[in-house]
């Protein structure tokens, strides 16, 4: 007979959550690594509330929270079709033969609907940051750090914006075990809304939060761009047309020169005679005009004129009047030519108030956007079909429809379920983590009863909503809810359940 040791006893009265690959040991009252499962008196509880998502009543409606506990919730306050079992809080599955925590029956129109409905364990994830700002804010493929790890680099700019592409799988697991740690827990907090600290290496130091304007080294962006400096003139001639001689707007992309541009040329704008120093793309659209950097129109420059040559003595003439701007506005300069053709600063005249009004009045509010981003294509469908592949395809022919928190998904083409969602239109703390390290989101799809068949679902797991929403948990059965609590539907959201 072996003697049971000290540790042996302790690990009897745990239990064994198996909800991820880390397996923890948990004591009664105690949670495990994640602090998602805990130990309730011996049975494993997901520790969120599971959220249900109501349908706005009306276009107008406005709906709020009314409960915070399942044990005090009579499912009959909502009707079945206004109700969504969203994956928040629903548990992950693991291993992967499970089927998923709930696979719910529901009605919409007539017609018979399934929504299996899990939180997924995404060792391939990362977020996509859009920073609207022109300002420079480092070297394209310079990393991003977080209290020093690498978790990202900087990718190519967008219209108007800076770009940031973080996590992956190359910095969650692929480096030190800090860097997956600080990795993760970044993702994390950006795709639930936190703000995260950042500093690019040879750039500047960020202060990210979705949806919010960033702070980019101290100072918070205001305003996006109107367009490049190409755009803005083609936008804006006429209105200068007439008030002034010449018009240059700085743009660190394209520095746009009215009276060569083909906006200038239609309207019949006369030349100038100004010669810009840059790399001369089409008629009146320059690139490099200087360095990238944090001053004109996202250029290093703080004073404009040094991208002039002298002006030609047979076109311009004494007294001649030059607007130089950028593209959000925030810069503007305004010149005459003095005897020796020289620009001179002087004030700006009120004629062209109102040109400069409209470009600052045309930059939309500067936000931080994040996408999460993530890889939905391995065995995480196993738990809605026992043949994974026809997931994916029925995914692909659109039959399924993909949701994260009832928030809608942008699936990318090609091999597996790779899908992109906006973390803002998730509930609020949908995110959750297990250290291997991985981003736990909240992943659902819905379609068609006679479509989940095609697709060998587990059809034997199928529950009903009124059964979820009377408080009943799915026959998978190996953890307790905490609690259920509704929300409402945002009013951007197209509600999920549509034939
Ligand atoms: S990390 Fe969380 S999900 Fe994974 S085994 Fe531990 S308690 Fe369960």
């Amino acid at each position: 007979m072996t003697m049971k040791t000290s540790r042996d006893k302790r690990v009897e009265e745990k239990i064994r959550c198996d909800a991820c690959p880390v397996m923890c040991y948990i004591a009664d009252g105690k949670s495990g690594a994640c602090d998602r499962y805990a130990n309730d008196g011996g049975q494993l509880v997901r520790l969120d509330p599971l959220l249900v998502m109501q349908r706005r009543i009306d276009d107008g409606g406005q709906l709020v929270p009314f409960l915070d506990n399942a044990d005090d919730w009579n499912g009959d306050l909502i009707a079945p079709q206004d109700a969504f079992v969203t994956a928040v809080g629903a548990g992950t599955t693991y291993p992967d033969y499970k089927p998923a925590p709930f696979i719910v029956s529901s009605v919409v129109d007539g017609v018979d609907m399934v929504t299996v409905v899990s939180e997924g364990i995404f060792s391939y994830c990362g977020a996509k940051v859009k920073i609207d700002t022109d300002r420079h804010i480092g070297p394209e493929t310079a990393l991003v750090r977080v209290d020093g790890e690498p978790v990202g680099h900087v990718t190519t700019g967008e219209y108007g914006s800076q770009m940031l592409s973080l996590g992956g799988v190359h910095h969650l697991t692929g480096g030190g075990k800090k860097e997956g740690r600080v990795t993760c827990a970044t993702l994390l907090a950006l795709c639930n809304g936190e703000a995260v600290d950042m500093q690019i290496d040879d750039g500047s130091s960020l202060l990210l939060q979705a949806g919010k304007p960033p702070v980019i080294n101290g100072v918070v962006e205001a305003r996006m761009r109107v367009g490049c400096g190409s755009a803005t003139v083609g936008m804006f001639a006429a209105q200068w047309q007439g008030l002034v001689d010449e018009v240059v707007i700085v743009d660190d992309h394209i520095t746009g020169v009215m009276s060569e541009h083909q906006a200038g040329k239609v309207i019949g704008w006369p030349s100038s005679g100004i010669k810009i120093i840059g790399r001369r793309s089409t008629p009146g659209r320059y690139f490099q005009v200087a360095e990238p950097g944090t001053g004109w129109g996202g250029t290093n420059l703080t004073d404009p004129l040094t991208i002039l040559g002298p002006f030609d003595a047979k076109i311009a003439k004494p007294g001649q009047s030059l607007l130089m701007i950028s593209t959000t506005g925030e810069q503007f300069a305004y010149y005459e030519l003095d005897e020796n053709l020289l620009p001179i600063e002087t004030e700006m005249p009120e004629r062209l108030q109102p040109s400069i009004r409209r470009i600052e009045e045309n930059c939309e509010p500067a936000l931080t956007s994040v996408s999460f981003m993530g890889g939905a294509g391995g065995s995480l469908r196993a738990g809605v079909t026992e043949n994974p592949v026809m997931l994916t395809r029925s995914v692909k022919d659109a039959l399924t429809r993909v949701t994260c928190g009832g928030a809608p998904v942008y699936i990318w083409p090609g091999g597996g379920i790779t899908l992109m969602v906006d973390v803002t239109s998730l509930p609020e703390n949908a995110f959750g983590y297990v250290p291997t390290p991985a981003l736990v989101a909240p992943i659902e799809f819905t379609m068609r009863r006679e479509d989940y068949i095609a697709l060998g679902g587990h059809l034997d797991h199928v529950m009903s909503i009124d059964d979820v929403l009377a408080g009943k948990i799915g026959r998978q059965n190996d953890h307790k809810l905490s609690g259920k609590k509704h929300f409402a539907q945002q009013p951007q959201n197209p509600w999920p359940i549509r034939r």
